[in-house]
């Protein structure tokens, strides 16, 4: 019998993320920073004493008492998720219904359009300034007019790099009966976190992940932080046990060394300012080749006069950096990745 995929799904393609060998990857903003020997002695004993056989705790006691820990918050408002990328999805699916509103920003991540599509909510995008930034007042009477049950971003914003302040932020939320679910994937390299007040809000659910700052992509762990309404909505929702044993017991191990953690945030964002001033020094040796955008995160938004030519001539050099359109996005390295990769892109220019 002929099975016919339905409408919604029909014309989707898996994600491709970049596969083969590349020596340089600045393409998904991780981080370079590697446990230390002594660091991975304790994550191998916690594997090694994951009980195999046992589902893992649901909720995640452990592990989302350690974030709890680390950033100041009460373990209640905490759930933790499969990624952020699973926390997305489950609000996204759970939180609106069929036919709802949805608002998210242009530029912004492409999941949050891409869970909303799945979930059949129709999904507005408030067009952000040439320059990226935000008219907030604007954004504000646009969510309230349109009747917008869910507005989802990210501050700071991946692709463009630029924040809303604390300020802003506060008030926007304050301003609107939308569920407001801010992702703060990259608010560990700027200032301005909403997290300490997030479970203050009857409307805030914040999201922070484990893959970017933490340099832990592999372990698959982000997080929620709302107050207990919102709380115990999301683990109601979310699938009992979302969080694999080994994940939890590694991750709670990693969030306990504050010391390692802070280290390798200053190596990022020590890297991030070479390769930012590196990148500022090209624009002005080639102002009509290329223009940098600022930037409060371990990544820099650069257009280029021809992006997809410099993108081509990375790849065939092993260096893959993210393109997107006009511009390519370029994740901080380490010092010998900075140097090859402003040395590939002005052998190109
Ligand atoms: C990388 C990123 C995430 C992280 O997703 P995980 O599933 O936790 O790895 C979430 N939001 C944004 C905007 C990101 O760039």
């Amino acid at each position: 019998m002929m099975f016919n995929l339905n409408a919604k799904i029909r014309d989707l393609k898996p994600y491709e993320p970049v596969v083969g060998h590349y020596s340089i990857r600045l393409d998904a903003n991780e981080s370079f920073c590697q446990p230390t020997k002594e660091l991975l002695a304790k994550i191998k004993d916690a594997a090694a004493n994951v009980a195999f056989n046992r589902y893992p705790d649901p909720y995640a006691k452990e592990l989302c008492s350690c974030f709890a820990d680390y950033y100041g918050v009460d373990e209640s408002t905490v759930t933790a998720g499969n990624g952020s990328d699973e926390l997305i999805s489950v609000i996204l699916s759970a939180f609106v219904m069929k036919g709802d509103t949805i608002m998210t920003l242009s530029p912004d991540f492409s999941m949050y359009r891409f869970y909303g599509h799945l979930n059949e909510v129709k999904c507005l995008e408030y067009q952000k300034n040439s320059d990226f930034s935000v008219d907030l007042d604007k954004l504000i009477s646009s969510v309230r007019e349109r009747n917008v049950r869910l507005l989802i971003f990210s501050n700071p914003c991946n692709p463009t790099g630029l924040g809303l302040t604390r300020e802003e932020v506060r008030k926007l939320v304050g301003s609107v009966h939308a569920l407001v679910v801010l992702d703060e994937a990259y608010m560990d390299f700027w200032d301005q976190s909403l997290i300490r007040e997030a479970a203050n809000f009857d409307n805030l659910i914040l999201l922070r992940t484990c893959s970017k700052m933490f340099g832990m992509a592999a372990l698959r762990l982000g997080f929620a932080v709302a107050n207990p309404a919102l709380t115990s909505a999301v683990r109601a929702v979310k699938s009992p046990y979302n969080v694999n044993a080994c994940s939890q017991k590694i991750g709670s191990v990693v969030l306990r060394e504050k010391d390692w953690i802070a280290s390798g945030l200053a190596e990022i964002k020590a890297s991030q300012k070479e390769l930012f001033s590196m990148l500022r020094t090209l624009e002005n040796q080639y102002p009509q080749q290329l223009r940098v955008f600022d930037s409060v995160t371990n990544f820099t938004l650069v257009r280029f006069a021809e992006s997809g030519r410099i993108f081509e001539e990375l790849m065939k050099t092993r260096t893959v950096v993210r393109c997107l359109g006009d511009f390519l996005r370029i994740t901080a390295g380490t010092h010998e990745e900075n140097m090859q990769v402003i040395r590939q892109i002005e052998s190109v220019l």
